[in-house]
C-alpha cells in the first residue's frame, strides 16, 4: 500500500513528500481509511508507530473542504511537548494547504495564544488546563468542532486530566467524530472510551510490546555504581543520540551536570525547567548541539527526534507503560535502536513485571570494560522468567542495608 491509495488532496500528498514519508506505517494503513469514512476510532498504539500522521492526514483532508478560520478540529494532548510535536506535524503535512493550527498549553504567554486564535485557525492542539482556562475567558469557540482527538489518553489519565477531559467533551457538539488514542487500555481508559466513542473501529498496533526494531538489555548494577557504569558505557560504546531517563527531576539535573563536567554535550529535560528552556533542550538535541539528553518521563513525552540510537534507563521506570514509552523513543519507524536498563537489586519486582507483561526475557549483560568492584551482575535477576515464582534477591554489600529500599531513602545523584 502507498499514500496514493488514500486519494488524498494533492496539496496533502505534497505535504507527505515534504515530510519525507514514502510508505504508510501499519497504523496509518489501518486507521486512515476508517477516519476518512468519518467513523470513530479507538487506536491502541504507542508513540513511534506513526500515529500522529494517522489522524492528522485524514483531518487535513476533511478540512480542505468547508469553512476556513473556524475551529473544526480539536486535538487534546497530555503535554506541551506532544502538543508542539503534533502542531509541527500538521504544519509540515499541511504546508501546501491553507489550514492553520494553533497550540494552546500552559507555561507560556496566554495572550499570544489568544491572539493566534483571534487570527483564526481550523485546528487547535491543546493541553487540557490551558484550554479550559481560555474557554472560561470566552476566547475559544468550540461549538463548530467536527473532530475531537484524544491523544495518549492513558497518559492524560495518569496525569489526573480525566475530569478536565470530561469538561472539555461537554463543550463540544454531540455530533462529531472522535478519535481516541492510547498506548494501553486500563479499566478507567476503557470506560472513558466506551462513554465517548460511537460505534468505533478498533485499530491496534503492537499493544504494549515495544517496537521490534529495538534490542533490549538489562545491566544489573549496584545502585552506587550506576554513574560509573554509565560513564564507562558512554566512553566505550559507539552511540549516536542518547536519551537517558532518570526517576526524578533532581536526578536528571544532577546527572546532566555530571556528564557536562565529563565534557559531554548534554542537556537536562525536566519539569522544573521553563517551557523555553525545555524547548531549547529538545531543539538542541534535534539539531545536534547536544548528543545526550537526560530526561524525566513526563518531560520527555513527545520528544520528536527520530534518530535516537540509545535509550538508557539510568533508573528503572515506575510502570510498564513508562518502560514501553521510553523504549519507543528509539527504533522509530524504520530505524533500529538499543535500549539499556540499569537494574539494581531493588528493581527486581519491576524487572519481573516487565518481563511478564512483555512475555519475554530481557537479556542480562555485563559491561566488559567496567570494574564492578566484586559485584557479580551474572548472579542478579537470574532465573526470574516471567512464569516463575518470586525469588528473594540478596543485596550486595554496597547496596541497600537490611533490605531497606534505596528509593525510600531518597537519591544521591
Ligand atoms: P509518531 O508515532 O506519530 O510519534 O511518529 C513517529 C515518527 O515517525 C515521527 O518522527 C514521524 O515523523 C515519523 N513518521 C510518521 N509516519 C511515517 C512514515 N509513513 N514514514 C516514515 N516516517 C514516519
Amino acid at each position: 500500500m502507498n499514500f496514493e491509495d488514500f486519494s488524498l488532496d494533492p496539496r496533502i500528498s505534497a505535504g507527505i513528500k515534504i515530510a519525507g514519508y514514502s510508505i504508510p506505517t501499519p497504523i496509518q494503513e489501518q486507521a486512515i481509511p476508517i477516519v476518512l469514512e468519518g467513523r470513530d476510532v479507538l487506536g491502541i498504539a504507542q508513540t513511534g508507530t506513526g500515529k500522529t500522521a494517522a489522524f492528522v492526514l485524514p483531518i487535513l483532508q476533511r478540512l480542505t473542504q468547508g469553512k476556513l478560520r473556524v475551529v473544526r478540529a480539536l486535538i487534546v494532548s497530555p503535554t506541551r511537548e506532544l502538543a508542539e510535536q503534533t502542531h509541527q506535524a500538521i504544519k509540515s503535512l499541511g504546508k501546501k494547504t491553507k489550514i492553520r493550527s494553533v497550540t494552546v498549553y500552559g507555561g507560556v504567554n496566554k495572550n499570544r495564544q489568544v491572539e493566534a486564535l483571534r487570527r483564526g485557525a481550523e485546528i487547535i492542539v491543546a493541553c487540557p488546563g490551558r484550554l479550559l482556562d481560555i474557554v472560561s475567558d470566552g476566547n475559544i469557540d468550540l461549538s463548530q468542532v467536527e473532530v475531537l482527538v484524544l491523544d495518549e489518553a492513558d497518559r492524560m489519565c495518569d496525569m489526573g486530566f480525566l475530569p478536565d477531559i470530561r469538561r472539555i467533551i461537554k463543550l463540544l457538539p454531540k455530533e462529531r467524530q472522535t478519535l481516541f488514542f492510547s498506548a494501553t487500555m486500563p479499566k478507567d481508559i476503557r470506560k472513558l472510551a466506551d462513554t465517548i466513542l460511537n460505534n468505533p473501529a478498533t485499530v491496534q498496533i503492537g499493544m504494549i510490546a515495544p517496537a521490534n526494531t529495538v534490542s533490549h538489555a538489562l545491566y544489573p548494577v549496584p545502585f552506587a555504581l550506576k554513574k560509573n557504569l554509565l560513564f564507562a558505557m558512554l566512553k566505550n560504546t559507539a552511540t549516536g543520540r542518547v536519551l537517558i531517563f532518570t526517576r526524578t527531576k533532581r536526578r536528571a539535573r544532577f546527572l546532566a551536570r555530571d556528564l557536562d563536567k565529563q565534557r559531554y554535550r548534554v542537556s537536562a529535560l525536566q519539569g522544573n525547567m521553563s517551557q523555553n528552556a525545555r524547548q531549547r533542550a529538545i531543539d538542541g538535541f534535534r539539531n545536534g548541539k547536544y548528543d545526550i539528553l537526560v530526561a524525566t518521563d513526563v518531560a520527555s513525552r513527545g520528544i520528536d527526534v527520530s534518530d535516537i540510537s540509545h535509550v538508557i534507563n539510568y533508573d528503572m521506570p515506575d510502570t510498564i507503560d513508562a518502560y514501553t514509552h521510553r523504549i519507543g523513543r528509539t527504533g522509530r519507524v524504520d530505524q533500529s535502536g538499543e535500549a539499556f536498563t540499569f537494574a539494581s537489586p531493588d528493581d527486581s519486582p519491576m524487572v519481573r513485571e516487565i518481563e511478564k507483561t512483555l512475555k519475554t526475557r530481557i537479556e542480562r549483560r555485563r559491561f566488559p570494560e567496567f570494574n564492578y568492584n566484586g559485584f557479580r551482575p551474572e548472579n542478579q535477576f537470574q532465573g526470574q522468567r516471567s512464569n516463575q515464582p518470586r525469588k528473594k534477591l540478596s543485596h550486595p554489600k554496597n547496596g541497600s542495608r537490611n533490605g531497606t529500599s534505596q528509593r525510600n531513602k531518597g537519591y544521591t545523584a
